[in-house]
């Protein structure tokens, strides 16, 4: 047939909101498939798998509690089954475990399929360098790979709040395809095409959203908030100009910059975690944390600030960016979290 089918590989707390709404488009839109096969990482939930869970209650009861899901969505424990006949997979993992999940598929999907990452983070090569996630996937399964990233905290999306997200495509069909595939009344997009800025933007943000709950936990107030924010914002702006020779800076002022930036900042996992990573005053791990708040769900800022603290390093940039590099630092345990501000009163911004 020339349906076009949409395959989901994720199912945590956005993947099973984005399968809510991915399943609900394709019943009103003729161009595509009904079927929607969604990939779950299987585990045992109350003695029972998750995929059964999901497939009789049609909810996934442990990554996005009292929500229903679509009875089209399928949930899938094969990650072959679900992608090889797909148009389009939607890819919405922890990052860190994107490259594994992607391997079995190699030489395994359609030639003409393409790729979507919503995972935000980079990926560390063998060789030890760092890349988009998009790249790995592009390189890996030899498909095209879009991205979408936007101020989206998945419960509020999944209780249908109105929100927006920006899609980055080089291709600007397939870009308008995705976006039929998920915008809705609630969930406004919008489509750019410097897809790398766009991805590069979620990845960054992450990181700090984690200062801004190590301000939180220390009982900084708002202005130093938002000081934190603001310089996160420059070094976002220019890592993306150094990195990925950012050409445009309206990218930041989309949902998938400034937006995600102050959600994540004020409501994200990785800002509560970092709040309690600093109310223990070193205590306690945010790996503890981590497992102790969020009930197998994944921050993804650590890594993240790992990530971009291989690439500094490699450049000599460290100095540049004392806000990405402090909180890199002060999540390894380097440097007390009581030094997060003081690393930051001679920041490149004020000289
Ligand atoms: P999550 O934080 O809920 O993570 C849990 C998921 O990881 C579960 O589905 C679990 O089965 C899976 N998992 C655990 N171990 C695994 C393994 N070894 N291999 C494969 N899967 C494994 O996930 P999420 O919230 O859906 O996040 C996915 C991506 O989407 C992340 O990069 C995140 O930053 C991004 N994102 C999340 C939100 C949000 O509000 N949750 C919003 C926008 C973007
Ligand atoms: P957290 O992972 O910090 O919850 O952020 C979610 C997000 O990416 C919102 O857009």
């Amino acid at each position: 047939s020339t349906l076009k089918r949409v395959s989901i590989v994720g199912s945590g707390n956005w993947g099973s909101t984005i399968a809510k709404i991915v399943g609900t488009n394709v019943l009103s839109n003729p161009k595509f498939d009904q079927k929607v096969k969604m990939y779950v990482y299987e585990e045992i939930v109350d003695g029972r798998k998750l995929t059964e869970i999901i497939n009789t209650q049609h909810e996934n009861i442990k990554y996005l509690p009292g929500h229903k899901l679509p009875e089209n969505v399928v949930a899938v424990p094969d990650v072959v089954e679900v992608a090889h006949d797909a148009d389009i997979i939607i890819f919405v993992l922890p990052h860190q475990f994107m490259a594994n999940t992607c391997k079995p598929l190699m030489g395994k999907l359609k030639s003409d399929a393409f790729g979507v990452s919503l995972c935000k983070g980079f990926y560390i090569a063998d060789d030890g360098k760092i890349d988009l996630i998009s790249n790995m996937v592009r390189n890996l399964l030899k498909i095209e790979c879009l991205v979408v990233m936007g101020a989206n905290i998945a419960g509020e999306v999944a209780a249908g709040q109105f929100c927006e997200a920006t899609i980055g495509s080089r291709n600007r069909e397939q870009g308008l395809l995705l976006k039929e595939v998920l915008q809705t009344d609630f969930f406004r997009i919008v489509v750019r095409h410097d897809v790398e800025v766009v991805e590069a933007c979620g990845a960054l943000k992450n990181i700090v959203a984690l200062g801004a709950g190590f301000c939180d936990g220390l009982n900084y107030g708002d202005n130093t908030k938002a000081a934190v924010i603001r310089l996160g914002l420059m070094e976002v702006m220019k890592f993306c100009d150094i990195f990925y020779k950012s050409s445009e800076h309206r990218t930041f002022f989309e949902s998938c910059g400034v937006a995600d930036l102050v959600t994540t900042c004020y409501g994200g996992r990785n800002r509560r975690v970092a709040e309690a990573f600093a109310r223990a005053l070193g205590e306690k791990t945010i790996d503890e944390l981590e497992k102790e708040l969020l009930n197998g769900q994944k921050v993804q800022g650590p890594e993240a600030a790992r990530e971009v603290n291989i690439m500094l390093k490699a450049h000599n940039y460290e100095n540049d960016f004392p806000l990405l590099t402090s909180i890199y630092k002060i999540c390894v345990r380097e440097i007390p979290v009581t030094q997060l501000i003081d690393n930051l009163r001679n920041h490149p911004e004020h000289l």
